[in-house]
């Protein structure tokens, strides 16, 4: 630690024993990315410090992931990333067609539709990402990583795990884009999801961004005005087949909804 913090101020912080500290100071252990992000937070680091070996001139501003934290080692999370900076490097970016001003996610997902021309279901993901100027790439990644979306000068690019079931796949695109409309990954600012567990949520996380992605991701994917219609008359499975989500996301919308499937 050279911000002149002690091991046990940084372990408070973390909630992390100094045994844990010391031996990732010592570099025996790496840092979780949940812990990586407090200790960036803490110590007023550029996250990507930590991140990415940054080669070349095309410095990564801003980054937000999807992942089960406490699953994913650092180094794990560093080659994947690594590897896939690498692959898309040569790949053309999109230019992009419209920007979004909504600062509203639902408002945000609908300004998206609108401006995409995508009026029917299921929407297409790729090609929304596309047009916002986000380069759109699956690849093999650690399981435990879902996707993530770079930022850099004049470029993003969002990542998704093609291992895991197409409907996830959508959400965890659609989710990124939202941080991506709503400008969450305009700083070097770091904010992962975690599924939900006993030890509650690790320190620095972001609830509100991580919900208004979801937010976002849930209206740009099962738009209400659509599915108030559909869902009179359609049943949950097929509900969830026609808008290609999982039925489990199709029924948390229904709820929020106020609706039930037919
Ligand atoms: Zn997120």
């Amino acid at each position: 630690m050279e911000a002149g913090l002690s091991q046990s101020a940084v372990a408070n912080a973390l909630t992390l024993s100094q045994a844990a500290i010391s031996q990732i100071e010592a570099g025996r252990r790496s840092p979780r990315v949940d812990e990586l992000a407090s200790l960036s937070n803490l110590l007023s680091r550029e996250l990507d410090y930590f991140l990415i070996p940054m080669r070349g001139q095309e410095q990564v501003l801003g980054m937000t992931f999807r992942a089960a934290t406490a699953e994913l080692p650092l180094p794990d999370l560093q080659q994947a990333l690594t590897r896939f900076i690498d692959e898309i490097e040569a790949q053309p970016h999109p230019d992009p067609q419209l920007v979004i001003d909504a600062v509203d996610p639902e408002e945000a997902a609908r300004e998206t539709l609108r401006g995409t021309s995508q009026d029917s279901v299921p929407v297409n993901v790729k090609a929304i990402a596309r047009k916002l100027g986000v380069g759109f790439f699956l690849r093999p990644f650690p399981d435990a990583l879902s996707a993530f979306l770079l930022r850099g000068e004049g470029r993003a690019v969002i990542g998704v795990n093609s291992n895991q079931p197409p409907v996830r796949q959508r959400f965890s695109a659609a989710h990124e884009c939202g941080h991506f409309v709503l400008r969450h990954a305009d700083e070097s600012t770091f904010d992962y999801a975690v599924p939900a567990t006993s030890d509650g949520e690790p320190p620095g996380y972001d609830w509100q961004n991580e919900r208004d992605a979801n937010t976002y991701a849930a209206e740009l994917l099962m738009p209400a005005d659509r599915l108030c219609q559909d869902a009179a008359t359609t049943s949950l499975p097929r509900l969830a087949r026609r808008y290609e989500v999982s039925q489990e996301a199709m029924s948390f919308r229904l709820q929020n909804l106020g609706l039930r499937a037919a």
